[in-house]
Order: C-alpha cells, then sequence, then structure tokens
C-alpha cells in the first residue's frame, strides 16, 4: 500500500548557482523521505554535478526523479556549456544569464505537461518570473524558495515599504524602521535591489519582486529558533515555512563528502589526516563561497592575514575567474605555501565545506556570510569570522554578529558586486582579518563566552531536524497543505 503522501509530485526548479542548486538538493532528499514524489529539473551541466547524490537516494528508495533541460546559452549569448551562475566567465554576462532563465518557460512546461503523477506545486527560486503563469496554466500553487533568511526578508521588505535608503546619503548609517531589534546599516551595505552596482538589470529585478510577492507562500532554509522574532513578524505579511538547515537533512558520508561537487579538488584522506593532525578547535577554515573572486590584491592581504594571524588554517582558493593563474603564481613565487605549510593547507578549487566545518580541529569560520555558508557554521556550532561581500550578505553578517552574538566582522564597510571586485576602495586589510581571527580564536572570557553560544546554537540547529522538531514539523504541515489544496481541486 501506498504512503497518504505518494500521489503528490512536487517539482523543483533551482536557480542555476551553487548556492540555491545544493539546498534543493537536500530539499528534495527532505520531501522525499516523508514519501513525496519528486520531480527535479536541472540543466545537463547541473544534472552532471548532481546525478551521484541523487542515484545514491534514488538507490535507497526515495521517489525522486531527474529530469533535464536545455540551458538556451548560446541563444541568449553565453558560451556553450556556460550553464550556472559559476561558470561565467565574467560577471558582466550576468544580464544575459538572466535572459536565459527567462527562456526556459516552453521547455520546463513541456517537460510538465507529461509528468505521472500531475505536478502538485511548483518550488523555485523566485528568479524564474514565468512559473507565476506557468503555475495559472497548470493550476498548482507556487512556493518560492530564495536562498535567504527570514531576517534578511523581513529588513528588505521593511526597507522597501519605508524607502529609508532613499532619503539617506550612501556611507550614512540609519535604523531599519519596526524591526524586532534595533538594526543599522548605510546603503552601501544593501543588496543589489538597494544599492545596484553597474549591470543592467533594474527591469529584471523589478519583475522578480512583484511576482515573489504573488507566490502561495515561501520555503526557508532556515530554523525558527535561530531568528523566531523575525519568523513570527514574516508570517504576518507572508506564508512561510522554515524546513532547514537543509544541510543536516543530508547526513549519508558520501553526500557529504561531495556535496556540490563529485569531482574532488583534494583527496580526502589527505586533509583529514592534515585536519587530525593539528590540536581541537585550533583551525580556521576560509572559504569566500563559489561566487565571490578576489582581486589578487584582496586575496594577498587575505593570505598573509591568516598567515600573521598565527593559527592553523585551510584556504580555499578559486581556480577559475580571470585572476587565478595570478593568484597561483604569487602563492609560489612569493613562498606563501612553501612558508606557511606546517601550519596552512590551501585547498584549490571546491572544497567539501560541510565535511571540514565538521571536524573537531576546526575552531573558527572565515566565511563571505553567504546564507548556505552562514546556516553551514551555525549548524557546526561554530564562532565566525564574518566577511560578507555582495548580496544580502551584510545582513547576514548583521545576524551572526549582532543578534546571534557568534561572530566578530573583519571590517568590510560596502558591498562589492560581483564583477567589480576590483575597486581598490573596497578593500579589506589583513591587520582587520587577523584581528577578528585573534578575537574569536581568543582563550579568554570573550572568546569562551562566544564559542558556548554557537555550540548551543548548534545544538538546537540539529533539534529542529529531528523528529518533532520545529522543521520536521513545518515540513510536514507543508505537506499537508498542497495535499489539502489538491483534494479541494478535485
Ligand atoms: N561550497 C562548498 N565548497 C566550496 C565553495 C562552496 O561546498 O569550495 C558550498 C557551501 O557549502 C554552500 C554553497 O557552496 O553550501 C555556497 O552557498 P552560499 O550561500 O554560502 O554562497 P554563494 O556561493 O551563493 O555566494
Amino acid at each position: 500500500m501506498g504512503s497518504k503522501s505518494d500521489h503528490l509530485n512536487f517539482v523543483l526548479i533551482p536557480l542555476m548557482a551553487p548556492g540555491h542548486t545544493i539546498p534543493m538538493i537536500d530539499m528534495a532528499k527532505l520531501f522525499a523521505k516523508r514519501g513525496v514524489n519528486i520531480t527535479i529539473i536541472l540543466t545537463p551541466l547541473d544534472a552532471t554535478r548532481f546525478r551521484p547524490v541523487i542515484e545514491r537516494a534514488v538507490g535507497s528508495g526515495l521517489p525522486i526523479q531527474l529530469l533535464q533541460v536545455k540551458f538556451p546559452s548560446e541563444e541568449a549569448g553565453l558560451p556553450p556549456g556556460c550553464e550556472s551562475a559559476d561558470s561565467l566567465l565574467s560577471f558582466d554576462l550576468m544580464p544575459n544569464f538572466f535572459n536565459a532563465v527567462t527562456m526556459l518557460q516552453k521547455p520546463m512546461e513541456e517537460i510538465l505537461k507529461k509528468l505521472n503523477p500531475t505536478p502538485s506545486c511548483i518550488i523555485c527560486a523566485k528568479h524564474l518570473v514565468w512559473t507565476v503563469d506557468t503555475c495559472k496554466t497548470f493550476q498548482i500553487p507556487r512556493i518560492v524558495f530564495d536562498g535567504m533568511s527570514c531576517f534578511t526578508q523581513l529588513v528588505t521588505n521593511k526597507i522597501y515599504v519605508s524607502k529609508i535608503h532613499e532619503r539617506v546619503a550612501p556611507e550614512k548609517p540609519f535604523i531599519v524602521p519596526d524591526l524586532p531589534d534595533e538594526i543599522e546599516f548605510t546603503k552601501i551595505q544593501l543588496p543589489g535591489s538597494f544599492n545596484p552596482g553597474a549591470l543592467n538589470i533594474a527591469g529584471f529585478r523589478e519583475q522578480v519582486r512583484k511576482t515573489e510577492s504573488q507566490a502561495y507562500g515561501m520555503v526557508v532554509n532556515s530554523f525558527e529558533e535561530v531568528e523566531q522574532r523575525y519568523v513570527d513578524e514574516l508570517r504576518k505579511v507572508k506564508k512561510v515555512w522554515c524546513i532547514g538547515p537543509l544541510s543536516l537533512w543530508s547526513n549519508e558520508s558520501l553526500d557529504i563528502a561531495q556535496r556540490g561537487n563529485n569531482q574532488d579538488s583534494i583527496n580526502s584522506d589527505q586533509f583529514l589526516n592534515w585536519l587530525d593532525s593539528k590540536k581541537q578547535g585550533s583551525v580556521i577554515y576560509a572559504c569566500l563561497g563559489s561566487l565571490s573572486r578576489l582581486s589578487t590584491a584582496q586575496f594577498i592581504e587575505l593570505a598573509l592575514g591568516l598567515e600573521e594571524s598565527s593559527h592553523p588554517f585551510v584556504l580555499v582558493v578559486k581556480t577559475s575567474g580571470g585572476n587565478s593563474e595570478e593568484i597561483g603564481k604569487w602563492i609560489l613565487e612569493e613562498g606563501f605555501e612553501e612558508r606557511t605549510k606546517e601550519r596552512g593547507l590551501l585547498i584549490r578549487g571546491w572544497a567539501p565545506q560541510v565535511l571540514i566545518l565538521s571536524h573537531s580541529a576546526v575552531g573558527g569560520f572565515l566565511t563571505h556570510c553567504g546564507w548556505n555558508s552562514t546556516l553551514e557554521g551555525i549548524c557546526s556550532g561554530l564562532p565566525m569570522i564574518t566577511w560578507p561581500m555582495f548580496s544580502e550578505q551584510f545582513l547576514n553578517e548583521k545576524l551572526v554578529v549582532q543578534i546571534l552574538g557568534t561572530g566578530v566582522g573583519v571590517g568590510a564597510r560596502a558591498v562589492v558586486h560581483l564583477g567589480e571586485e576590483q575597486k581598490p576602495e573596497m578593500k579589506v586589510m589583513r591587520n582587520g582579518i587577523t584581528k577578528a581571527i585573534q578575537r574569536v580564536m581568543d582563550e579568554g572570557k570573550e572568546g569562551c563566552e562566544r564559542r558556548k553560544m554557537a555550540k548551543e546554537l548548534g545544538e538546537k540547529a540539529r533539534r529542529s531536524v529531528e523528529v518533532g522538531g520545529s522543521s520536521d514539523l513545518n515540513a510536514r504541515l507543508l505537506i499537508q497543505e498542497i495535499a489539502q489544496l489538491g483534494k479541494s481541486k478535485q
């Protein structure tokens, strides 16, 4: 006999960027484990990246089917095979990338027509604006997943409604009205919709904003206990289900080791042995996400800041991007790797982040405050050294440093938009990095207190996904609601 959910088919369509696809794959497993059929639609590039993890899930009996849609790279003026935001050679191509995303409506609808069981809802990135019409055609609810926290949703909503950012000078701090806490920002720290960079995507952003508000509801990769007052406030204006931390729904060891990439940049025995040789809680793990690309001068400040902190470190070095060769040359020619080899480990390319964060030798996470990374740091019970760069990352820093009290900032002052990394005035200096590391790793009262709070949060995160935990309950409520909507349609 089938389960109560086996007539349901949730269609998951992520935006083509690791920060979206990775949590959506986790989400697929979360719902499939509760008996819901899942259809996840990926481009060929992402299908290659994620097929192993999906095949393992299917092999363990989960009802997930992976379907592919051709990404119209060439039609949108992108090089062939450029199918994900992290594969863009230059971020100047972002408008072309969003054009390609917009062209996906027809081929996706062709796929949806053939699904059996028929789709019960679409869970998709807010950037897939055409899904509004698609969901109308198929008469199913559209649930948006934009990969950000409730804190961010609420702050951006309050700024949007009050338009306070339009009345202040770029560097003048202002308090965001009507929030549970006194939260201060400057305009130059805000996401692109309030603080645009050089990219000409204002029209697309406006479409996203409009269509986002037409969604039936929103799933959030967060757990209530980490931002309860913000969840409560957001629920006054939106239907919200916090079902995270999504990374915790994936606990198979190979899935953790290959998260986001099935090709190892580094032999895992090699770095696990290296971590095993270090004192508990002594290592800084430094990784700035999947998209950010540091200028060479900025990379040098980071490397030297880590070196001067005198703590052991793992540093993830990007191998894509225009200046990656130049950075590679500096590492070798200036003797950085050789000089720090007892204390430092460089991972070139993709790092198994969640695996590293869970190792007991790691004592601090230097992060760019992408929301996935922020949550992964929270789940691992680690204090964070925060270096926000673009998008809503300054908001995530605010949550971690001011509200949760588990982070220390390196002193980043303003958003560095993707593609604008060369602007010298935005540079974070090495002594800011070293000082923040020292404060986080400090053995005194302040450091111990911060570590204790981080550990407690990690435990709360874990409890939220256990049976009866808040995220487990929210996931069940969402399934029930979609099932109910389906019944009332019959
Ligand atoms: N990630 C990883 N290894 C890397 C770089 C990134 O596993 O070398 C993962 C990271 O764990 C997170 C995601 O990629 O799940 C990045 O998402 P986030 O929201 O933190 O930042 P973005 O890359 O979108 O800026």
